[in-house]
């Protein structure tokens, strides 16, 4: 088993605070176990995995990298130059504006079929809509943070509202995965401002642009998605890739994608985070009405383990 730590210790000032990013693991096909109902990555550096059942060429995951969030460090050269974290031929996968069902599911099980782990960004108002599709997200050892309740430009709404969107957004998917998640956050449009940039980095929550912008939105079939995304990434050599799991042709594509980026010889890096996210408690008072489905208690046990009738009918 190889093991290889290095600590990269960059302080560079952003928003007064400084970033540590512990880079350990360079193991080749190092993953990370699945931690159940953990959506901040893992708690322990991974080791080197055993094979991918199934799949002995998978791509796995190349290194996983902790965040220490303190001061809202931003990420992704669209916006944010202070962190270039990522070596050459290193790419970042992330997911934005699920959960829903045969999307973010099918992009799970080629996730999983490839040994390999992603962050999502979820939109609150479909994570309280879907929390057991997130809970599987959480429950495959994939990174989860906040992408707002309902979808808006914050850079066009009033400081309060735009605080809202961000606080609900952490406290109901929060509460969807029923644990810790990742103060991780992605702003709709990739519209900051300066006002919520300051919030964010108050409250020690990373801000997350990208380097590669699928576009995926648009719809390109599946094929013309995949030479996209691989030609902008021939171009750039590594990255952040945003792409959206709510869109059917990208889950359509990610098993080829996948592939493609093994056979190009790119290495996937996980994000996680070195603290869960601290909820604010009258965020989370406010959302209990929009998660739909989700046991008043968190145990997902079968009912019949929990509770069955010893006497009468
Ligand atoms: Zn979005």
């Amino acid at each position: 088993m190889r093991v290889v730590k290095a600590m990269l210790l960059m302080t560079a000032a952003l928003f007064g605070g400084s970033l540590f990013v512990n880079a350990a693991l360079a193991a080749d096909q190092a993953a990370p176990q699945a931690q159940p109902q953990q959506a901040m990555g893992p708690a322990a550096p991974a080791t080197k995995q055993k094979e991918c059942p199934g799949n002995p060429d998978a791509l796995g995951v190349s290194r996983v990298v902790e965040i220490d969030t303190t001061g809202g460090p931003g990420f992704g050269f669209q916006h944010y130059k202070n962190y270039d974290f990522l070596q050459p031929k290193e790419v970042v996968l992330t997911f934005d504006d699920g959960p829903l069902p045969g999307r973010t599911t099918a992009i799970l099980a080629a996730l999983e079929a490839q040994c390999t782990k992603a962050t999502f960004f979820s939109v609150g108002k479909v994570a309280g809509g879907y929390p057991e599709i997130l809970r599987d997200v959480a429950k495959a050892g994939h990174t989860i943070g906040a992408h707002t309740v309902n979808h808006k430009d914050l850079s066009k709404m009033k400081f309060d509202e735009a605080k809202d969107e961000i606080e609900r957004s952490f406290s109901i998917v929060h509460r969807a995965v029923g644990g810790p998640t990742a103060p991780f956050f992605r702003f709709p449009f990739l519209r900051d401002s300066p006002e919520l940039l300051k919030y964010l980095a108050d409250r020690n929550i990373a801000v997350f642009s990208t380097d590669i912008d699928s576009f995926d939105f648009k719809g390109p079939a599946a094929p013309a998605l995949v030479k996209h995304v691989m030609s902008l990434l021939e171009k750039r050599g590594k990255g952040i890739i945003l792409m959206h799991d709510i869109q059917p042709h990208t889950a359509a594509a990610m098993p080829d994608l996948l592939k493609e980026l093994k056979a190009k010889g790119y290495k996937i890096v996980q994000l996680t985070a070195k603290a869960p996210v601290q909820t604010l408690p009258e965020f989370d008072a406010l959302i209990e009405n929009d998660i739909k489905g989700m046991p008043t208690a968190l145990s997902d046990r079968p009912m019949t383990s929990v509770i069955k009738t010893i006497s009468g009918e």
